[in-house]
Formats: C-alpha cells, structure tokens, sequence
C-alpha cells in the first residue's frame, strides 16, 4: 500500500486494513499533512473491495493530543493540498477565510470519514484530546484501553468545543455540558458507563482485541455491513444530527471572531499552552 509522511497503514488480514498515525513525539498532533494522509488513506480502504473493516489507531503513547496548533506546523488547505470540498476561499482574510478553511480541514473532512461506506474502529488508548475525540468520533465504533482518557478542554480556550461538534449525541445533553464546562478528563470507563465507548480492555490486550472484533465483522457480508452502516447513519441523521452539528460550527466560528477582536488571536490565550501564545497560531 501507499507510504505516507505522517500514518502508517497496515493490512494485519487481507479484509482489515490497520492506518496508524504516527507522530508519537508530537503525540500524534494532527497537522495538515496527518489530515490529508489519513483522508487518502481511507479512501485507499474504501476503493479496496478486498477491505471490509478499517481501524484506526495512533502510535506511541497517546492516541492523539488533538489539533496541532504549533505556529508553523501548517501549510493551506487548497494550496499544497486538494481541498475535499468546494467552498473555496482559503487565503481570504479573516473570518471569510478561516470559515473556509475550518469548514474543510474540520468539519467536511470529519463528516466523510464517518460516512465512509466500511466500518471502522477507533483503537484508543492513552490521551484522546479535542481533535482526537474527532478522530474516534468519526468513527463507528471505539474500543479505549483502560488507561485511556478524553478531554475537550476548548471552552477554557474561548471556543464553544471542537469543530466537530457530537458531543451532545455521544454523552447526552445533560453529561455533554459537564464534560465542556469543566473541560475535565473522563476515563475510559466512564465513557463507557455514557455509551460514548463500546469496550473497555486492558492496555496490553488494546490491539489484540480490536483486530479480534475487525474480524467478526469482517466475516459478515459486506454489502450488508455497508448497507447496516448507511441506515444507522441515516437514522441519526434524521433526527437531525447534520444541522445541529452545522448549527455548532457557526457558533464556534462566532467564537474565533470574537477572540481574535478581543485578544488579537482566534483563541482566548489564557487558556493556551505558552508555547503556542502567538497571535493567530491557534485555531
Ligand atoms: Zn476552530
């Protein structure tokens, strides 16, 4: 299969296709380069016919730090990378060109890996912060090992929580609101009392055990695993999952705008590690 810069993609089994992201010195910080390599990625699992079940994991110790905001660590959308989408756009200023460049890099890119037509599995372990909980979000179903733990610590920062905005759908309302106001770290465990997580297993067990279940489901057919997928998706769906998390993104885009008049910086900097307080670094 294709070599990347920033994932690795393994194929444990003719029918389960393995993608690793694999910065684990930066944690696996998401920069531009990992979105765009997983993006190409899954697609690559998705045109395989011979692929039925796609997982996800990270390398090193965490599965993800969330996005990378790092000044530097980026390049554009539109510009060194095709844009998935057609909204255009990316090099205007201000809130025109950010709106742009979040509703592709965040929202239309993370809104195509959960429709992808293959099951696919989060394997989670460690820390899973902001864009990471986007990552196993997207995903069908996440199994976190036992020392795993999820934040979205972006309320602190200023902002109404990550671009990918599902919170209210994988905790319920009432536990959504707890888990962003007090941007505290929940343990695999208690995502798993809330729904959010489907198995909880030992660390050392973490891959064994998602490759096990990958292969359950690889045995079933796969137009029916796709098709089992599609009238989920549309269910939740009609409930109206896609307008409320569109609804959100404008409110989070109304918080980078009124940072960057109050602060000078899409984020509110208290809220920031120091190495990142740098006028527009964050998103
Ligand atoms: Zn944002």
């Amino acid at each position: 299969m294709s070599s990347f810069e920033t994932i690795l993609v393994e194929r444990p089994e003719p029918a389960i296709a393995r993608i690793v992201m694999n910065r684990p010195d930066a944690r696996n910080a998401q920069n531009l380069q990992m979105t765009y390599d997983l993006n190409a990625a899954f697609d690559a699992a998705v045109q395989d016919d011979a692929i039925k079940v796609i997982i996800l994991a990270g390398n090193g110790p965490h599965f993800s730090s969330g996005h990378d905001l790092r000044p530097g660590a980026k390049n554009a959308a539109g510009t060194d990378f095709p844009p998935i989408g057609n909204w255009g756009g990316f090099a205007e200023a201000n809130a025109h060109g950010r709106f742009a460049r979040e509703q592709e890099i965040y929202l239309q890119i993370t809104r195509r890996w959960r429709n992808l037509a293959k099951p696919t599995i989060a394997e989670v372990h460690g820390k899973c912060i902001a864009g990471g909980l986007m990552l196993a979000w997207a995903c069908d179903l996440i199994v976190a090992s036992d020392d795993a733990q999820f934040c979205d610590p972006v309320v602190t920062m200023g902002v109404c929580g990550v671009e990918w905005f599902v919170h209210p759908w994988e905790l319920g309302p009432r536990k959504a609101k707890e888990f962003l106001f007090t941007a505290d770290s929940w343990s695999a465990q208690e995502a798993h009392q809330l729904g959010m997580v489907n198995q909880v297993v030992p660390r050392t067990e973490l891959s064994a055990r998602v490759l096990e279940l990958a292969r359950r489901i690889a045995s079933k057919p796969s137009f029916a695993l796709k098709l089992t997928k599609e009238a989920v998706n549309r269910s939740v769906d009609v409930m109206g999952q896609p307008a409320a998390i569109d609804q959100a993104f404008a409110l989070h885009q109304l918080c980078h705008a009124h940072n960057l008049q109050e602060f000078g910086m899409v984020v509110d900097p208290s809220g920031l590690h120091p190495s990142v307080r740098k006028p527009a670094a964050a998103e």
